[in-house]
């Protein structure tokens, strides 16, 4: 008898999953508790694949081998109870993957840093000439890429959603960016839980396998001392105090692993920041131990182009430097962001805040911020943070209001950064929304 598929969700993992699955000969039933796309409908008809909409029907459900959820699905949602009754597995997109290839897997978590991580990683073994998909959260689902392309190496960017569902996935080089607390809402505000699930990279690892972790991140890195893994355990950071690690010595990225140490000038890094440089320590050691030359890992970093929306840089007009970093959705990002600014700068904030606790940029904020821009319908919490150290705060209800006035206040060599330590729903359609936006409205200055 046919194996049958229950695909809760019908977004990118839902449609990766439903592709591969049909492929590898299963029975198909695609459930979504809102409305599918027209274009993904059509699709799934022309697959052949069951699909409801706007409902849950379990009759449909019963007897499954699988249960594919959504990472957008919470677990804690009652419906996901009924279907544990039914002891049915509940698998993630990157579980039901990994089942059908034998590529060689780097996975990328942690709380930022990880789209740009990914992303050079990428570059960087395609530049050396890799056969090497990069997937996950960023462009096609992991899931899509086995059914259709099937490279020999992916580098995965994994949110902790799809880690929570996982059973055998394992990859290969496992890489933990750091861990701050975001998206606690949905581990019932414990941090605990948070780590626990990133650290389920590693959870099946065997002694072949490779975990990369920020070793400055303290959390982290007590963390992971307590872990019981065989896995290689290789520590990044600026601290060089542990074996096998890869750290800063002047200009040069230090990668020391059992076989060898290289040294990688940094001089022409094109992307700046500190935390840049620990995302390039990452990716850099990952093709180290893939055996790529430190030449190709030099020239790959010095040609990369950043991700956008990551501090970007726009535009320089009147000498003022124009950064849109609208993906700084929480305030480590931000810190980050501020830390990397050169000169003074009037700041662009605001949004849906997700519990921010603003203390821990006061020093940054002091020493280089001349004026906040207050972009948000509700700007009570920023202000009131910040009114003690930064004299000039404005409120504004637009991009384009926020981004004329920050213009005005700015002088020469200065910065306007849009580094928002909050969600954009308020004002925008998402993150992407408002970086563009904002790129907009500068070029129209
Ligand atoms: P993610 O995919 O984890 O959200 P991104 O690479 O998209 O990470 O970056 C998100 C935000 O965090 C951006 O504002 C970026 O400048 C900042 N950022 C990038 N790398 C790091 C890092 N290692 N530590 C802290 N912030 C970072």
């Amino acid at each position: 008898m046919k194996e049958k598929i229950v695909i809760l969700g019908a977004g990118e993992s839902g449609i990766g999953t439903a592709i591969l699955a049909k492929k590898q000969g299963f029975e198909v039933f695609v459930s979504d508790q809102g409305a599918i796309a027209d274009s993904t409908k059509d699709n799934f008809d022309q697959l052949e694949i069951d699909w409801e909409e706007n409902t849950h029907t379990i009759s449909k459900m019963e007897g499954a081998n699988y249960v594919m959820k959504s990472p957008g699905i919470p677990s804690n949602v009652p419906f996901m109870d009924v279907l544990r009754d039914l002891q049915i597995p509940i698998i993630s997109e990157i579980e039901f993957a990994s089942k059908y290839t034998d590529a060689t897997l780097i996975g990328i978590t942690g709380s930022n840093g990880k789209t740009t991580t990914a992303m050079l990683t990428h570059h960087i073994l395609k530049s050396a000439g890799f056969d090497v998909g990069l997937a996950g959260n960023i462009g096609n689902s992991f899931a899509k890429e086995v059914a259709e392309k099937n490279h020999k190496y992916y580098v995965l960017e994994i949110s902790s959603f799809q880690l929570d569902d996982i059973i055998n996935f394992a990859p290969q080089i496992g890489v933990i960016t750091n861990i701050t607390s975001d998206h606690l809402d949905r581990y019932d505000y414990d941090f605990t839980q948070y780590l626990k699930s990133k650290l389920r990279i590693n959870q099946n690892q065997t002694k072949r396998d490779f975990l990369l972790f920020n070793a400055d991140d303290p959390e982290l890195k007590n963390a992971i001392d307590q872990i019981d893994t065989e896995a290689t355990l290789h520590g990044f950071g600026y601290s060089s105090q542990n074996m096998n690690i890869t750290y800063m010595e002047n200009d040069q990225v230090v990668i020391k692993t059992k076989k060898q140490k290289t040294m990688i000038n940094t001089m022409d890094f094109t992307l700046k920041g500190r935390h840049n440089l620990l995302n390039a320590m990452a990716a850099s050691t990952v093709a180290d131990l893939l055996e790529v030359s430190k030449e190709t890992i030099r020239e790959s970093l010095s040609n990369f182009k950043g991700a956008p929306h990551r501090l970007e840089q726009v535009l320089k007009i009147q000498k003022i430097n124009y950064i849109n970093d609208s993906k700084a959705t929480n305030i480590n990002s931000v810190y980050f962001a501020l830390e990397s600014m050169n000169s003074q700068t009037v700041w662009i904030v605001g949004g849906v805040d997700k519990g921010n606790d603003y203390e821990a940029l006061y020093p940054l904020v002091r020493e280089k911020v001349k004026a906040i821009v207050c972009l948000g319908l509700d700007n009570q919490k920023i202000i009131e943070s910040f009114q003690p150290i930064v004299d000039i705060i404005v409120e504004t209800q637009s991009m384009k209001e926020a981004v004329l006035i920050a213009h005005k206040i700015a002088e020469k060599s200065e910065n306007v950064l849009l580094s928002p330590a909050c969600a954009s729903f308020d004002l925008f359609e998402n993150y992407e929304d408002r970086g563009n936006q904002f790129k907009q409205a500068v070029r129209e200055l």
